[in-house]
């Protein structure tokens, strides 16, 4: 998939963001390794939904540089096909009313895959969802109906995972097979994968590396196991030392 040999899958410069005149993100520099598991932390409204907007290329940045796998982005770059190779998971799943198997389906045949029918059902065996294969997405509890957002997006093979918290409010089983299933991805399919998260203890299970935000700046991105013990900026220390008292 690679046009460069490069380890740097995106290479932000000096990206920003601006809302009705209100810059809310402002990341001077950011580099996102090939494979790697990047986590992002930080509280509410500090523009983490957003950067994480910009990498799935669903909105332009006002200012700045987004460089994707060797190229600036821009109206041609990342064409369609790269672009659908990188998917995104919110924090509620939006499914169709439909069977759980034709919701993993149709995100195949919107991108015009035919005959996935075998994608499917190992896909859906991946994620502990066979048995669910027939239910109608309205009676899915929320890990459930999570997993098979999951599965719609991994049914793609993408090449970028995006998870905007994608385990809030849902119960420690369930967060777990999530947590289980992305690391095996990133793992087996070399998937890269950037999740913006809530939980520290998250960030810090999943994660080689660990970025804060606050208040629309990249505070620092650094290993993990050194993010939370010896991180470079003493507003990380306060941040992770004041979730934990939560
Ligand atoms: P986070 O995900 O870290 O909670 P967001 O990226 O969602 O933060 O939001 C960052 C800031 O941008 C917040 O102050 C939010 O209110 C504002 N914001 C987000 N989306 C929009 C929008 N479409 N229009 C105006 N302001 C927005
Ligand atoms: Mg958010």
């Amino acid at each position: 998939m690679s046009a460069t040999n490069s380890d740097t899958l995106y290479q932000l410069n000096g990206v920003q963001q601006i809302y009705k005149g209100r810059t809310v993100l402002d990341v001077a520099e950011l580099a996102i390794r090939r494979g790697e598991i990047l986590g992002l932390v930080g509280p509410s409204g500090a523009g983490k939904s957003t950067l994480l907007r910009l990498l799935g290329f669903l909105e332009m940045p006002a200012a700045g540089q987004i460089i994707y796998d060797g190229q600036p982005c821009s109206p041609e770059w990342p064409d369609l096909e790269t672009r659908r190779r990188v998917t995104m998971v919110f924090q509620k799943p939006h499914l169709l009313r439909r069977s759980v198997s034709d919701n993993v389906a149709y995100a195949l045949d919107l991108r015009g895959r035919k005959n996935g029918d075998k994608d499917v059902t190992q896909i859906l065996a991946r994620l502990g969802l066979a048995e669910l294969a027939d239910a109608q997405a309205g009676t899915l509890s929320g890990g459930e109906a999570q997993r098979v957002a999951l599965a719609r997006a991994l049914v793609l093979q993408p090449d970028v995972l995006l998870l905007d918290e994608p385990t809030a409010n849902l119960d420690p089983y369930n967060i777990k097979l999530i947590e289980e299933i992305v690391r095996r991805s990133n793992a087996e399919d070399g998937t890269t994968v950037i999740i913006v998260t809530h939980n520290i203890f998250q960030a810090r299970r999943m994660a080689e590396r660990v970025g804060l935000l606050l208040s629309s700046k990249l505070i620092e991105v650094t290993e993990t196991e050194m993010f939370f013990t010896q991180p470079q900026h003493a507003q990380t220390e306060d941040f992770v030392r004041g979730d934990l008292i939560y």
